[in-house]
């Protein structure tokens, strides 16, 4: 059986109707570039999150890139992520002027190991980015009570956890602010580009609106120096439409993930992802760890089953930052975990026959070795 890693068309199929109505209307109001169904989506997104504010982007990158900046935070000043984490977390940090400072990751979460902070710390630090990898939530209670101590913003990397939740709290309500992308494979998914900042600090909110928007306060009003970030009308109104359906999709991919649970729990060879207490992972990707990956990609390739790697080289072992100086062993678990990880496939439409057969054919390479 041919099993896609992602399959889009089944996910848009349900929904094909209402969304070509949403872009109609798009057409019919001018509303291209913000506008009425931008805001409609801010207000929805920013309730959906337990919080006040939502500002609507042109991307992810874009979101945590403007929120340093609407932060205060540039050059001198340095803000703690972990290496393990998609490019852009660090990027943005890099963008504003200011220094990434990786820490290490807690194994069984691939999140940053909050013990780790407070070495880390310099009189420099001003913020701290959590990324909630895969769906899962970082640790944040104690993450945001060692920021507190040492007076750092606590910026979300939500960007692959729409929906996730800690404590029973939202994912975009867990820091001082958070950062969520609509890339179209995301759980929340545009057809296009977007993002958004979530916060309930409406100055921090206002600034960011200012910073996309050339620092408009009104039309040819420049009241600071932005940048084009705004969020397309097109995006606004199609997410509108596909929020109403994250919680059942969400909730779908958790059915996936217990499947696969079910299935490959017992297997000897294969690590499967770990739910930690009190969280709840929403499987933007459902990783596994195995050791001899390539032959493990080998035989999925050959039985027709997608797969991926998320991520194959942690951030300060990648070219653009070998400038930091920081080679192998800097980070052991990041790069050990790097050198393991394959994304199987995870999509809320999948069946449990499609289940079945990635997990079948996962158990016959296990078998085989
Ligand atoms: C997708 C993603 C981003 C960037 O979002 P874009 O919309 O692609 O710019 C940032 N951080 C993480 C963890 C992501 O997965």
């Amino acid at each position: 059986m041919n099993v896609p890693f992602l399959d889009l068309r089944a996910h848009h199929a349900p929904i094909r109707q209402a969304i070509s109505a949403a872009v109609d209307e798009v057409i019919d109001s001018n509303s291209f570039s913000g506008g009425p169904y931008v805001q409609r989506f801010e207000e929805a997104f920013a309730k959906y999150c337990g919080t006040d504010h939502a500002v609507g982007v042109g991307n992810g990158t874009d979101a945590l890139w403007l929120t340093l900046l609407a932060l205060g935070i540039g050059p001198g000043d340095e803000v703690i992520t972990t290496p393990n984490t998609f490019i852009a977390t660090a990027e943005a940090i890099s963008l504003c002027g200011a220094k990434p400072v990786f820490i290490d990751i807690d194994e069984t979460t691939h999140t940053m190991d909050p013990a780790l902070i407070e070495g880390a710390v310099s009189p420099a630090t001003k913020a701290v980015i959590p990324v909630h990898l895969y769906g899962q939530p970082a640790d944040m209670d104690p993450i945001v009570s060692v920021a507190r101590r040492h007076g750092l913003f606590v910026i979300e990397d939500a960007c692959q956890a729409h929906g996730a939740e800690y404590q029973g709290r939202p994912a975009g309500s867990l820091g001082d602010v958070a950062c969520f992308s609509f890339y179209p494979s995301k759980n929340l998914g545009a057809m296009g580009e977007g993002g958004a900042v979530v916060t309930a600090d409406p100055n921090l909110a206002d600034r960011l609106r200012l910073l996309r928007d050339h620092g408009q306060s009104r039309k040819y009003c420049h009241e600071v120096v932005g940048c084009n970030a705004r969020m397309d009308g097109f995006q606004g109104a199609i997410l509108n439409v596909k929020l109403s359906r994250l919680d059942e999709c969400n909730e779908a991919r958790r059915t996936v993930a217990e499947s696969y649970r079910n299935l490959m729990g017992d297997l000897p060879g294969i690590i499967l992802p770990l739910e930690a207490p009190g969280r709840r992972h929403v499987y933007h990707l459902y990783v596994v760890r195995v050791q001899d990956r390539e032959g493990f990609m080998a035989h999925l390739a050959r039985e027709n089953i997608g797969c991926s790697i998320h991520y194959p080289v942690p951030i300060h072992l990648q070219k653009a930052y070998a400038g930091m100086g920081l080679g192998p062993g800097s980070f052991p678990k990041s790069e050990a975990v790097a050198s393991e990880v394959v994304s199987l496939p995870m999509f809320p439409e999948m069946t449990s026959e499609q289940t079945e057969a990635v997990a079948g054919v996962v158990k016959t390479w296990l078998d085989g070795r």
